[in-house]
């Protein structure tokens, strides 16, 4: 089993009912566990020529799987999904139905034609960064550091919106098949 984390993004149609329908489809793929997931958070559209208000605002989420799929069979996977979301591809960073990026597999490096693993831009971007430290606190993006410093240094301007996680029954970060108990004593299914 590996651990992968799963950035969720979409700015057109129902931005919840969408990020939450595609985790779903995520967590029910073969070969895939859900293990966390984050609340959604709100931010401005960036296009390749910086901030765009005129755009509709986006609505990102994070997703953390344990999985039997390779990576670029889970990107294919994800590509599966965004496709029967509507999504097209039109220009690049440009409005979508859905977004699905692979954020970090393991702690790999991965460097291939249609696969760059951790994502380049992950570590930048606030809207990846606070929904997975919000899935995961003890979240590290590979050859990057902790999460939380990360989002510390590029400054968290997500707004945070008011639904819950994306999965029904999120289970707690940790190692698989040990049971984790949460700080309220509910006990995480984590086998
Ligand atoms: P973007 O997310 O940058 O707006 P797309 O979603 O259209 O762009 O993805 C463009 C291409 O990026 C995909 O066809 C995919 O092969 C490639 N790609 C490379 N690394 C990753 C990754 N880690 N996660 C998702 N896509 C990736
Ligand atoms: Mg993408």
């Amino acid at each position: 089993m590996s651990r992968a984390v799963v950035a969720l993004g979409a700015n057109l149609g129902d931005r919840g009912s969408t990020l939450r329908a595609a985790a779903e489809a995520i967590a029910a793929l073969p070969g895939v566990r859900p293990v966390a997931s984050s609340r959604e958070v709100e931010s401005v559209a960036v296009t390749l020529d910086g901030p765009d208000t005129s755009k509709p605002r986006y609505r990102n989420a994070v997703v953390v799987i344990d999985t039997e799929l390779g990576p670029q069979e889970l990107l294919d996977a994800l590509h599966g999904i965004e496709d029967d979301h509507g999504r097209t591809r039109q220009e690049r960073w440009g409005d979508r139905t859905l977004d699905l990026d692979l954020v970090a597999y393991d702690d790999r490096s991965i460097d291939t034609a249609t696969l760059t693993v951790p994502h380049p831009r992950a570590g930048e971007r606030a809207f990846v960064l606070a929904p997975w430290l919000d899935a995961d606190p003890d979240a590290v993006l590979p050859g990057a550091g902790p999460v939380a410093d990360l989002l510390a240094a590029v400054g968290d301007d997500t707004e945070r919106v008011d639904e819950p996680r994306l999965f029904d029954e999120p289970a707690r970060v940790g190692p698989s098949s040990t049971p984790t108990t949460a700080p309220d004593g509910r006990t995480g299914a984590a086998s």
